[in-house]
């Protein structure tokens, strides 16, 4: 029996990639797309240390929203990639380079370089102290109430996040609020914005394939637009990483996400679920 069938079966619901209006990602960034066999190749040449934890830190002060939001992100990527999710302490403060001194009033919070988080999260570098990433870790990811800018100079240089390439990313918050208030965080948001970047550190390039949660975003309209799930497409290639239950993984997806008040009608998640109960 082809073992990948149920997987398979799914691609008749994929949703066709949106239309790239002016200002989206496609517009402005060539993207060549990766078939299952370049995503091997990728996971072969860079093996990532499976059955290892996702580690998630917290980088903002805590509060008891904050934590929640913490266990909320855990509690989802097991579910979503089938790894054990891990949440460590909060770490050092980073180093700064002078422009991350600038404020601007743009009500997202304080500005900072991405690529100097990213810096600090790296072992004997001016941050983390080499013991504070785990060894059994294939995946660091910080997630923080900094603004993200790619170019701090550079008026349109914002990120929601970043992954290194080397299994750390960045997510920011700053930006996913349904106003500016800290617990007014989407979680429909941030759950993608997470989920995207964990998936570029498992090796996962920008989907061409269809609308899915790999395709590049340059706007909270975009991120809005697109679901939270992974394409089918791009499921075959997680169940490539690591089989699970399909069936399984989807229910505890639709139990978690409902829980938390996310709507899920636009998504692939229900119609994935009822093509798998008839299969
Ligand atoms: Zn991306
Ligand atoms: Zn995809």
């Amino acid at each position: 029996m082809n073992i990948f069938m149920p997987i398979d079966h799914l691609q008749r619901i994929a949703k066709p990639l949106l239309p790239a209006g002016p200002d989206d990602w496609l517009s402005h960034n060539i993207e060549k797309g990766q078939s299952k066999e370049q995503y091997r190749d990728a996971v072969d040449s860079r093996p990532i240390k499976l059955p290892g934890a996702i580690y998630l830190y917290p980088y903002f002060d805590s509060t008891p929203f904050e934590e929640h939001l913490m266990q909320v992100a855990a509690g989802f990527l097991t579910d979503y990639f089938s790894v054990s999710v891990r949440v460590s302490t909060r770490p050092p403060e980073p180093k700064l380079t002078p422009y991350n001194k600038f404020k601007h009033d743009i009500g997202c919070g304080k500005r900072v370089a991405s690529k100097d988080i990213l810096f600090a999260m790296r072992p004997t570098r001016d941050g983390l102290p080499s013991d504070h990433i785990p060894s059994d870790g294939h995946a660091h990811i910080l997630v923080t109430d900094y603004d993200l800018w790619y170019e701090p100079d550079d008026q349109d240089d914002w990120l929601f996040g970043l992954a290194g390439g080397d299994g750390r990313a960045v997510v920011s918050t700053a930006r996913l609020m349904r106003t500016h208030s800290t617990e007014c965080i989407d979680f429909a948001r941030f759950l993608k914005i997470l989920s995207h970047e964990v998936g570029h550190t498992l090796h996962f390039a920008h989907c061409i394939d269809a609308n899915c949660n790999m395709n590049g975003t340059n706007s909270l309209n975009e991120v809005d637009l697109h679901p939270i799930e992974l394409c089918p497409y791009c499921l075959r290639k997680l169940y490539l990483l690591s089989p699970f239950n399909p069936l399984n993984r989807v229910s505890r997806l639709i139990a978690t996400l409902t829980d938390i008040g996310v709507d899920l009608t636009d998504d692939y998640f229900y119609l994935e679920k009822r093509l798998l109960e008839t299969n």
